[in-house]
């Protein structure tokens, strides 16, 4: 009976990339470990996005039930009005495994998790994940295990918000993507030594921060896809191979150990976008306010006016362009937003599942979701697939949404 467990994470780790690489044998240490081990595909959450996700994972409950739907939590202030909040361990309301197992005397150590800041007081020790807002910050628990890590792993530096963001390099990149990785792994290795442990879990972001911008050079439908473009790509999951076999042999060393690799959502190719809250300001349903500040009003209607409704995402450029179309129209309008004369509004967040909220008559949203669900796709599909009430408040409704992929 094999009685400590050790899971290591990676982000966005969908098969048909791992598959690839074990066949183009970039990745052997995690090829043999599938090969020699029970595999499944696991279903996502709905959203499937990395807080979602792994909130779903440490709690086991499903995002409709937590309420962790991406990176920004929506959060009512003392007006009454509707404010983003970027989400951390404070907003998961539910008890996590680390808790549990620590309440029975079990030794946790969590590295680099995401919604794992501010680090929790566990039985153990906590080197906290995203979203971690500066270097400055205390991110261990307990307190001085910052210092000690800083010390003792040469060149580690905790992901910040946006430190790793995409420069238009690839092979610079990927070069970022490689250190960042090893340097995780390094404090794993020297964390799986220092102390006795029950639960150890290790995550690694890289994956999903290389596969956002680089996903032409990792996808062969694309078509900006090249055989060269993949082989650069592949010296970083090359490298993490190398850094998941350094921490498996170092698990197998200590014996006694079950390991569980495991990811939290998949990824592809994205054909189109819809801004929803575009769609519902040109059908009138989403009014603005007149008296916020005026430049911040001119830019924003700019930005309703010029974005286009519907938009084919061609390759990782024109996607980042998207997000910028996507922050004007979803993240600052609930500043702007006339809460007495629209309908609604949604909480998007970059995925096929999207919240209306209402904010007037109840008995006029069926209008709206009638003319949701005659939404047509650029290839001229319906792009609703689903609408379901998800939420009853006092005086407004949460309907989930659910778009074909
Ligand atoms: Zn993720």
């Amino acid at each position: 009976m094999k009685n400590k467990v050790l899971i290591i994470g990676i982000d966005g780790g969908t098969w048909d990339v791992l598959n690839l690489l074990f066949d183009n044998g970039v990745m052997p240490a995690l090829s043999d470990l599938v090969k020699s081990s029970t595999v499944g595909v696991l279903k996502s959450t709905e959203p499937p996005i990395t807080p979602a996700a792994w909130t779903s994972f440490y709690t086991g409950l499903p995002a409709d039930v937590h309420g962790i739907r991406g990176f920004r939590i929506l959060q009512k202030n003392s007006k009454g009005h509707f404010e983003y909040k970027l989400v951390n361990n404070e907003n998961i309301g539910y008890k996590s495994i680390w808790s549990f197992l620590s309440d029975r005397g079990k030794k946790i150590c969590l590295i680099n998790l995401p919604l794992s800041y501010p680090p929790p007081a566990v039985n153990g020790i906590v080197v906290s994940g995203f979203p971690i807002p500066s270097q400055q910050v205390c991110y261990t628990y307990p307190k001085g295990l910052k210092k000690e890590i800083l010390k003792k792993i040469q060149g580690f530096e905790i992901l910040t918000i946006g430190r790793h963001s995409w420069s238009g390099n690839i092979e610079r990149f990927v070069d970022k993507m490689v250190i960042s990785s090893r340097t995780t792994a390094l404090l794993g290795k020297y964390l799986l030594q220092k102390d006795s442990w029950d639960l150890f879990m290790l995550y690694f972001q890289e994956t999903d921060l290389i596969q956002h911008p680089l996903w032409f050079c990792l996808d062969p439908t694309h078509e900006s896809f090249t055989k060269e473009r993949f082989n650069i790509v592949s010296k970083f999951y090359n490298a993490l191979d190398e850094q998941i076999n350094m921490l498996l042999q170092e698990a197998r060393n200590i014996g006694n150990t079950r390991i569980i690799f495991l990811s939290d959502h998949g990824f592809q190719k994205c054909r189109y976008c819809i801004n929803l809250n575009t769609w519902l300001y040109r059908n009138g349903y989403l009014q603005l306010r007149k008296n916020v500040q005026a430049e911040l009003l001119r830019i924003f209607r700019k930005g309703l006016n010029r974005i286009p409704l519907i938009k084919r995402i061609k390759n990782a450029r024109t996607l980042r362009s998207h997000f910028k179309d996507a922050f004007v129209s979803n993240v600052f309008f609930e500043k702007v937003l006339n809460y007495k004369k629209s309908l609604g509004f949604f909480e998007t967040n970059g995925t096929n599942i999207a919240y209306f909220h209402t904010l007037g008559n109840i008995e006029a949203n069926s209008l709206v979701f009638q003319k949701l669900r005659d939404l047509k796709g650029l290839d001229n599909k319906p792009a609703v697939k689903n609408i379901s009430l998800l939420e009853q408040h006092n005086n407004y409704y949460i309907y989930k949404m659910e778009l074909y992929p």
